[in-house]
């Protein structure tokens, strides 16, 4: 449920609105908005006493939720959460976020070098897993702590925010420890626990949809996070199981702008993982683009015939160059902008 305050209403009187929700037992949770405060009331099961609400001064009105997810849909807030991290990079809003690397972190040379490499072409988010969720337990899974400490070494070497992926709740303080964004793979959306501990972590969520998630299934793993008190999350579509072989996934391009209107959290692709095919990547980045995506996740690797895991949809650093320009000229036809390296080098100089 949530109380919309009329323009201009006093602090006294949302404050009131506040302590009256408390005194009836329920978290209150006060959401200030461009126009007007509304003050949301968590932990209702649909049967709250409105009337209470309404007579309060300055209440402009009181609406029930429709959705299940609560925090996360767009009647509980209208504007676009907009995730700021520490290198000033923004995902969400008017701009594109492109987060670039390797699936997994390898070496520091393959770390430092890629980071070096796609920073120079404007991607200011480095992706690299530190502890990979392998189908098989025979093949390599991450470096552990190691692969975090050589995330950071890139970080510092080009002022790169990173994201990395935590795998267990007992991992998310040391993952939170060296990430800007605690990432939350798509064998993982329902780890109940998992998104709990991510939710306290203090950091920015990327939250990956589940290989056969529906997209409602999706929001509601999001409102975990949101209901611990973390609003920075980001969404993001990876591709669904699907019956056929060509492809690993089926990149679900329409959860994009499904997902934009249901919910204000920004959303973002993958096209690595949604494809499985590195010749397949670049189509379908447009693509999303097009359809609304508020960034990219891509794979992309110095040497993609060695790399550990995932190098067959791994582009060339080439390649990857290819698509940056491409998809400046997309997001300019949107009236978008993909974020520039300047910030990166503003974070630098600072
Ligand atoms: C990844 O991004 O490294 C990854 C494992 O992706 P997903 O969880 O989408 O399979
Ligand atoms: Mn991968």
């Amino acid at each position: 449920m949530l109380v919309v305050m009329k323009q201009g209403a006093s602090q006294e009187a949302i404050s009131r609105v506040v302590e009256t929700i408390q005194d009836m037992g329920y978290d209150a949770r006060p959401i200030p908005g461009k126009q007007r405060t509304a003050v949301g009331l968590i932990g209702n099961d649909g049967r709250v006493e409105s009337a209470r609400l309404e007579g309060l001064d300055g209440v402009l009105e009181v609406i029930a939720v429709s959705h299940p997810y609560k925090q996360v849909s767009r009647e509980w807030k209208a504007e676009d959460t907009v995730v700021t991290l520490a290198n000033g990079t923004r995902i969400g809003g008017s701009e594109i976020t492109i987060m670039a690397g390797p699936c997994a972190v390898e070496s520091e040379d393959q770390i430092v070098g890629i980071a070096r490499t796609l920073s120079e072409m404007g991607v200011t988010i480095l992706r690299g897993g530190a502890f990979k969720p392998r189908t098989s337990p025979y093949s390599f899974q991450g470096l552990g702590e190691e692969g975090l400490v050589l995330l950071a070494r890139a970080r510092e070497a080009t002022g790169m925010a990173v994201v990395t992926e935590a795998l267990d709740p007992e991992g998310v303080e040391l993952v939170a420890e060296y990430a800007d964004i605690l990432q939350i793979g798509a064998r993982n959306m329902q780890n109940y626990p998992l998104l709990r501990k991510a939710g306290r972590s203090g950091k920015p969520v990327l939250l990956k949809r589940g290989m056969s998630a529906t997209i409602k299934e999706l929001l509601l793993a999001a409102e975990y996070l949101l209901a611990e008190g973390n609003d920075q999350v980001i969404l993001c579509e990876r591709g669904v199981r699907s019956f056929d072989t060509h492809t690993r996934n089926l990149l679900d391009l329409t959860a994009i702008p499904v997902v934009k209107s249901l919910s204000h959290l920004p959303i973002i692709a993958d096209p690595s993982h949604g494809t499985g095919l590195r010749a397949k990547v670049t189509p379908m980045a447009r693509a999303a683009v097009a359809a609304g995506a508020d960034g990219l996740m891509v794979e992309v690797h110095p040497d993609p015939g060695r790399a550990l895991s995932d190098g067959a949809q791994s582009l060339y650093p080439e390649q990857f160059r290819e698509l940056m320009t491409q998809i400046r000229v997309i997001a300019q036809a949107l009236d978008r902008r993909v974020g520039s390296p300047r910030t990166v080098e503003k974070a630098l100089s600072s």
